[in-house]
Formats: C-alpha cells, sequence, structure tokens
C-alpha cells in the first residue's frame, strides 16, 4: 500500500486554480521528486499535502485515511512533516531549541532524537547552544531538516533544499537525505529546482506543468527522456 496516494488535487489562490487534477504516489522507503518550473506548483502541492492549503476537490490519503482538510497540527501528529521552502527557522533561539521545537506533537523525551540528529549533522551538536540566527545558509538548511526528523515522520517534505546553496553544500545535504533514506527508512517527497541532483537522488519523479502531472516514472527512464534531457537537464 502506498504511504501517500494523492488524487485529483484541485487547489486554488482565490480564483487562480494552482493545482489542476494532480495525482500522485509516494510508497513506502522510496524518494519521490517533484520536478517543474517556477510556478508549476510545487509548493502548492506540499502545502496543501501538509494541511496549510485547503484543497477544492481531491482526495489526500495516508496510510490509507483521507487527511484532505484536516488541520496542520494534526497531519503533523499524523506523522508527515514538512521542511519548507526558506527553511524559517527561529533565529533568536538557540539550535537545540529549535530542534526540540519539532518534536512538539510528541510526547516523552526527546534525547533519542536529538542523539540521531546530532548523528547526521554534528555541526548542530557543536554549536546547539548557538542562536540559529548565527548559522550558514547550509547550516540553516541542515537545522530545518533536523527539526523535520524530530518529530520523527514517516513521510518527510522536503521543498528546494538546495536554494540557496553551494554546489558542495548541495551535495553534501543530498548525501545526508540519501543516508537518512537507506539507513533510517525514511520516505520523502522532495520538490527540488536542481534537476540533476534531484533524478540522482530519487528513485522515482513527477514532472508537474502548469498545474499538471505530464510524466511520471522512475528516475533512471525520465533521466533517459528527451524532454527531461532537454528541458530539465539542459543537454541538447
Ligand atoms: P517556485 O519554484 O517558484 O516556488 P512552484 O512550482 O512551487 O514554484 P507555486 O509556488 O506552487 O509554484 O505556485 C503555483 C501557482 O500559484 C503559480 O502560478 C503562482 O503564481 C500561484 N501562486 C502561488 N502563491 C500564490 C499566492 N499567494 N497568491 C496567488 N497566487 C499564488
Amino acid at each position: 500500500m502506498s504511504v501517500l496516494s494523492v488524487r485529483n488535487l484541485e487547489t486554488f489562490y482565490g480564483a487562480i486554480m494552482a493545482l489542476r487534477g494532480v495525482s500522485i504516489d509516494v510508497e513506502e522507503g522510496e524518494i519521490v521528486t517533484i520536478l517543474g518550473a517556477n510556478g508549476a506548483g510545487k509548493t502548492t502541492l506540499m502545502k496543501t499535502i501538509a494541511g496549510l492549503m485547503d484543497p477544492e476537490k481531491g482526495v489526500i490519503s495516508f496510510h490509507g485515511e483521507n487527511t484532505a482538510h484536516l488541520e496542520p497540527d494534526r497531519i503533523v501528529a499524523k506523522g508527515i512533516s514538512l521542511v519548507p521552502e526558506g527553511r524559517e527557522v527561529f533565529p533568536y533561539l538557540t539550535i537545540e531549541e529549535n530542534l526540540r521545537l519539532g518534536a512538539f506533537t510528541r510526547r516523552g523525551s526527546a534525547a533519542a532524537d536529538l542523539d540521531l540528529v546530532f548523528q547526521y549533522f554534528p555541526i548542530l551538536k557543536e554549536r546547539r547552544r548557538q542562536p540559529a540566527g548565527f548559522l550558514s545558509g547550509g547550516e540553516q538548511q541542515m537545522l530545518a531538516i533536523g527539526r523535520g526528523l524530530m518529530a520523527r515522520p514517516k513521510l518527510m517534505m522536503l521543498d528546494e533544499p538546495s536554494l540557496g546553496l553551494s554546489p558542495r553544500l548541495t551535495q553534501e545535504i543530498f548525501a545526508i537525505i540519501a543516508r537518512l533514506n537507506s539507513e533510517q527508512g525514511v520516505t520523502m517527497l522532495l520538490v527540488e529546482q536542481n534537476a540533476h541532483i534531484a533524478l540522482e537522488t530519487a528513485h522515482k519523479g513527477y514532472v508537474l506543468e502548469m498545474g499538471r502531472i505530464v510524466m511520471a516514472g522512475p528516475t533512471e527512464r525520465l533521466k533517459a527522456s528527451d524532454d527531461i534531457q532537454e528541458f530539465y537537464l539542459g543537454r541538447s
């Protein structure tokens, strides 16, 4: 059974129809990527799944339960966490306080989860008592992913993790994303402008254009497609 199954999702901004009947499936243990140009609707799709936008139509089924129209905190509690574009860490709180906020929907100690985050992001452990505002862009991205992990998600959604990062840091972040998936079994839905790295990291991909899925398949097959090579990988 799919972890996440989205069917015929329609989401509007006023009169603007941003999602025009989107259907996707994410299986347990997969990394699934959504490719698409600016304005295609990628962020809207993630926000709708996370409950930050209310769809007009469609079904969002998470482990078989329809979560469309639930409040965002209920959706987090069910196991979906979103690492938003732009990261949105709290600059005046320490790194550790930011991380602990990620566990707010759970009862009990967060110590084991902190250890897990520090294992993947040792820099956050070293600097855990410093305000998050002192971190570099790459470190803030690490903190945002770490905060998402603190909720022990069954599905982690990442919106543009490479935004504003150097190629070296982008490689580093994606290597950690791949390890979290293979070592911890975290299922991921990944939105990324950098199609090269997204197709290298993910198992399956969808191409979203103007609010519609126009192509889907295993990333090996997408990489071989002439259209993907021409429009997303910059080869002619
Ligand atoms: P980007 O990579 O630029 O974030 P995206 O694929 O994530 O692009 P969305 O941000 O989901 O695209 O936007 C989808 C469509 O909805 C676009 O046409 C956009 O102009 C429109 N849109 C997004 N946010 C708003 C808003 N707050 N009010 C009105 N229209 C919006």
